[in-house]
């Protein structure tokens, strides 16, 4: 294979400082594996951005809450170079957790604000896991173009946060959500579901084409836009986690009796069977996600 796998950090640190020396630039793509077309979708994005890119491949244990599924998360590193290296990644970084978290370890990087409520509410501790190893990716790689997707719309607007507070040389790039051909988002985590469950899973996101709808024609109640979302998850027997309108920057929420912004995010957490499922659209911004996958699957 012509990906050069990495594992320890001075390795990676090493081979980004070689690229840049190389007149070359750097594009970053963090990634726990398990790597799907959406992981795909970024690298090639990146591609486009710099002239070679990396991708780290790291589960990493302190974003996984105690009940969550770290022991579980689905390991393909084999695969996982492969959908690299067809994407046009040339460096793999896959660290050991020693390696990034080093013996007596006891720093975290904790933003706030923009990562209290929706994950964050359900989540504790998990976007300070999130910061503290993206944190330490960029600090290896040094100046990047570092692309992430808007499917965790809220990890992408705290990367953007820090990265602008601890004046890191990295500009991050979001990237439009993936879907399969039913329109459900991919996720690594769609592994877990059986045939059935994943059938249902498509209430996700016909609850956000429907409010999409909705607001296109005009409605700006906000109960009746996650209304709409509460009715289709309710309708294939998913538990919402949250369903939430928030302003798309700052992510302060809107409340049910509250007028929605005319650019505001609609977000999902929902539970089908034992798996926690997240799903987003900017309303005012992104296309109804339902005809963008038709179309995206078209072409
Ligand atoms: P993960 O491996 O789940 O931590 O995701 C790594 C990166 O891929 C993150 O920036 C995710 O937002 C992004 N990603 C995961 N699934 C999708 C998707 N369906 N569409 C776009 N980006 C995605």
């Amino acid at each position: 294979m012509s990906t050069q796998l990495i594992n320890t950090a001075q390795g990676f640190r090493d081979a980004c400082d070689a690229v840049r020396r190389s007149g070359r630039s750097l594009g970053l793509v963090p990634t726990m594996g398990a790597l799907h077309e959406g992981h795909a979708s970024l690298i090639r994005a990146a591609k486009q951005l710099a002239d070679e890119v990396a991708v780290s491949i790291f589960v990493n244990p302190t974003q996984f809450g105690q009940n969550e599924d770290f022991g579980k998360y689905p390991k393909t590193l084999d695969r996982d170079r492969e959908v690299c290296e067809r994407s046009g990644a040339t460096l793999v970084f896959a660290p050991s957790i020693e390696e990034m978290y080093p013996a007596g370890e006891s720093t975290r990087v904790t933003v706030t604000g923009v990562s209290s409520g929706l994950c964050g509410a359900t989540r504790p501790g998990h976007f300070d896991g999130v910061a503290t190893i993206v944190t330490k990716f960029f600090v290896l790689a040094g100046p990047c173009t570092a692309v992430f997707g808007k499917k965790d719309y809220q990890q992408l607007k705290v990367i953007e946060r820090f990265a602008r507070d601890l004046l890191l040389p990295v500009t991050i790039v979001g990237h439009p959500i993936v879907r399969d051909v039913d329109a459900v988002a991919l996720s690594s985590r769609n592994n877990y579901l059986s045939p059935s469950e994943r059938a249902r899973a498509q209430g996700i996101v016909r609850g956000l084409s429907a409010a999409h709808r909705a607001f296109a024609q005009g409605e700006r109640q906000v109960s009746q836009l996650t209304g709409l979302v509460l009715g289709q998850l309710s309708a294939q027997q998913l538990s919402p986690q949250y369903v939430e309108v928030v302003d798309a920057e700052t992510l302060q929420r809107f409340e049910p009796g509250q007028t929605a912004a005319p650019r505001c995010l609609l977000a999902v957490a929902a539970f089908c069977g034992t798996t926690r499922l997240i799903d987003n659209v900017v309303l005012g911004e992104d296309p109804d996600p339902i005809l963008a996958a038709a179309q995206a699957h078209s072409a």
